[in-house]
Order: structure tokens, then sequence, then C-alpha cells
């Protein structure tokens, strides 16, 4: 595994801490994904300063660093189906959601998963609310009340 930086650290240590109620387990491969139904935060980086158009929103302007992305899969093919997709890198991919955006200009890293159903991928974005991450309004929380599913730590 490559050197990360202190403060990936720090969330790889906040997502894995033995004090949360619930285990997430750090995948880096697609053919490892479960096939349960389950949450997930997508961990992808930005190597440079880029201007993005998010489906119907004004365009943005997202600065190098690591963004995570917190998202649920509840339909049939679970975390499986849902994942194997983010991991497809061909343009002819249609997209659906905010993520599909960001995931045109950043790099796919991995993802942290979990299939207990225990915690809801809102009570993960609020962790993440709490963190040193910055969230970046409105992406990825059409469907609640949450200020973001997406959130930003600048490169170390
Ligand atoms: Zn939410």
């Amino acid at each position: 595994m490559t050197t990360m930086p202190t403060n990936i650290i720090d969330i790889f240590d906040l997502l894995a801490d033995k004090s949360f109620a619930v285990q997430l387990r750090w995948i880096d491969d697609p053919l490892k994904l479960p096939a349960s139904k389950g949450v997930y935060v997508l961990h992808l980086t930005l190597e440079h300063k880029t201007t993005i158009t998010v489906g119907a929103m004004s365009e943005q302007t997202f600065e190098a660093g690591h963004y995570f992305y917190v998202g649920s899969a509840k339909g049939s093919g679970g975390l499986l189906a849902r994942l194997s997709r983010h991991w497809r890198t061909d343009k002819a991919k249609k997209r659906h959601w905010h993520i599909d955006y960001l995931q045109d200009e950043m790099r796919l890293k991995g993802c942290w998963v979990t299939t207990d159903d225990h915690l809801s991928e809102c009570e993960l974005a609020e962790v993440f609310g709490k963190s040193e991450c910055q969230a970046i309004g409105h992406l990825g929380s059409s469907d609640c009340d949450c200020p973001s599913h997406v959130f930003y730590l600048p490169f170390a």
C-alpha cells in the first residue's frame, strides 16, 4: 500500500475505530465487494484544482485533495452491484448521481463498506461532518436533510 498522508490515516482510524458502533471494511478490489445491502464511503482523489458541473447544478471549483462520498446500496445486488458501477471508468456510463460527475475527474482509490444495517448512510455522513473534513454543500444529499454526503480533505 502506498504511504498515506497523516490526515488520511486519521480518517482510516475514524472509520476503523473500535468504539465506533459499526465496523467498516476497506476494499480496493471490486471483485471483493459483498452482494449484500449496506452503506459505503468512496475515497476519491483529485490531482489538480478542477471546475466541474455537477448535474443540473452550476459549475463548481473543486480543490485538489481527498474526497469522500457516503452512499448506500439498498437495491438488489447490494454493494457489489452499486459499487462495481463506480469502478467503471468508461465515458459511456450513464450519470445518475452527483458522484458520477465527480468521478469523471477524480480517481477512485477504494471504499469502506459495512453490511450492518444498524448504520444508515446519513449517520455515517454525520460522522464525517464531525471530522476535520469539510462538507461540500448539497452534494449527494438530494433525498435527505443532510448538509452533504460529500466531504473534502486537502492533501497533506
Ligand atoms: Zn443524508
